[in-house]
């Protein structure tokens, strides 16, 4: 690779070029056992999950959104009803909320953490509130402990959006376990990643379980016996096989990020951009590194020239969304998460980036800001 080669946000192509054989291997298991939906591979996977998130079940579901809606479904979640989610979240989180004919309620985030404020949220609360999503943003765990004491006052459930917290801990707690459900996403680009659309619903209710595992097989409690509506969202044989190739990976490969989110933050020091500043309540696992920067397009120009890529998550804070134009919210009513859009940048990181490569991302950095 010569030192200008082009760094990309995330590179799949080195990963699967350490596990081709074992992914192939999984692959050949699955084709030769001539089952593709619902089997052994998938049922295997989601014990494997469950125990290494700390949650009792799993259930395999088609997609992170669909782990979401169907977890507000169990939930009994429906029209009328109002859902509190953070503002800057992906727009799949509030998606799920209005696949179940609800209402998304967005609620500003910590100026530090990016992640939901409490006080916020006790202010969005009314009567119709039946359930809170806090989203553990970037891989660092949301404020749980007072998002737990609002919630268990009024008796809403928590889901907890771990799409993006694959491994990460609030505390000494694990991310997932703390709220009713938990829904995870295996898009490829996620922590633990599918070669498709994968996502997972974990909980510690065997009830909840039962009605999430019904609601992804047409709502059947056993076959040809439908006892609710529901849908097709199954976790296929093929991904869960691969994915249970790469989580037995995926401990290095989260200390991979964090020892590169070191690197950054270091190399980074005085540059002029901030680094993720982070409280002490947890173990952050860097699905994204991003910066905040006064000349973010400067910054992903300059970088861009470089062959740096680079990405905002997310340039438009969701009640600026055009989708969302109907719920009524203007700019003004969430002053943090307007401040933050304009000024975030994600620099590249995933486990395989090498640290020479961050060095030359933080020089190019710093070179923008008038070093040499
Ligand atoms: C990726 C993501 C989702 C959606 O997952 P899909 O598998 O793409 O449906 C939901 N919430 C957050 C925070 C995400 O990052």
């Amino acid at each position: 690779m010569s030192p200008d080669s082009k760094i990309a946000l995330g590179d799949l192509q080195r990963q699967y070029g350490e596990l081709r054989e074992e992914l192939h291997e999984a692959i050949d298991r699955v084709f030769d056992s001539g089952w593709f939906i619902l089997g052994k591979e998938v049922e295997a996977f989601e014990k494997e999950f469950a125990a290494y998130s700390g949650s009792q079940f799993g259930v395999g579901v088609g997609n992170g959104t669909d782990a979401l809606h169907l977890a507000l479904r169990a939930l009994g979640v429906g029209p009328g009803d109002e859902v509190a989610l953070p503002v800057n979240t992906a727009c799949p989180t509030a998606i799920a909320v209005t696949s179940c004919g609800a209402t998304p309620v967005f609620v500003d985030v910590d100026p530090i953490t990016s992640t939901l404020d409490p006080v916020d949220l006790e202010s969005r609360l009314t009567p119709e509130t039946r359930a809170i999503i806090p989203v553990h943003l970037y891989g660092f765990p949301a404020d749980m402990d007072r998002i737990l004491e609002i919630a268990n006052h009024r008796a809403i459930p928590v889901l907890e959006d771990c799409a993006q917290a694959h491994g990460s801990r609030y505390g000494d707690r694990q991310v997932g376990t703390m709220g009713a459900l938990a829904a995870y996403s295996f898009y490829p680009s996620k922590n633990l990643g599918a070669y498709g659309d994968a996502g997972m619903v974990t909980t510690l209710d065997p009830e909840l379980a039962h009605r999430v595992q019904m609601l992804r097989n047409y709502g059947q409690s056993r076959r040809y016996h439908h006892d609710v509506i529901g849908f097709n969202s199954r976790l296929d044989e093929i991904q869960a096989a691969m994915l249970r190739v790469k989580l037995k990976h995926l401990e290095r490969w989260i200390e991979n990020r964090r020892h590169l989110a070191a690197c950054y933050t270091r190399g980074l020091a005085g540059s002029g951009v901030e680094v993720p500043e982070m409280p002490d309540h947890g173990r952050h696992t860097y699905h994204l590194f991003v910066i905040r920067t006064d000349d973010r397009e400067g910054l992903e120009a300059h970088l861009a020239e470089e062959n740096i890529q680079t990405l905002v998550h997310y340039p438009i804070p969701l009640h600026e969304q055009k989708a969302f134009e109907d719920l009524g919210y203007s700019r003004g009513d969430f002053p943090v998460a307007e401040e933050l859009a304009p000024r975030i940048l994600s620099l590249p990181l995933f486990p395989e980036l090498r640290e020479w490569e961050v060095d030359r991302i933080v020089n190019s950095v710093r070179r923008f800001h008038g070093e040499s």
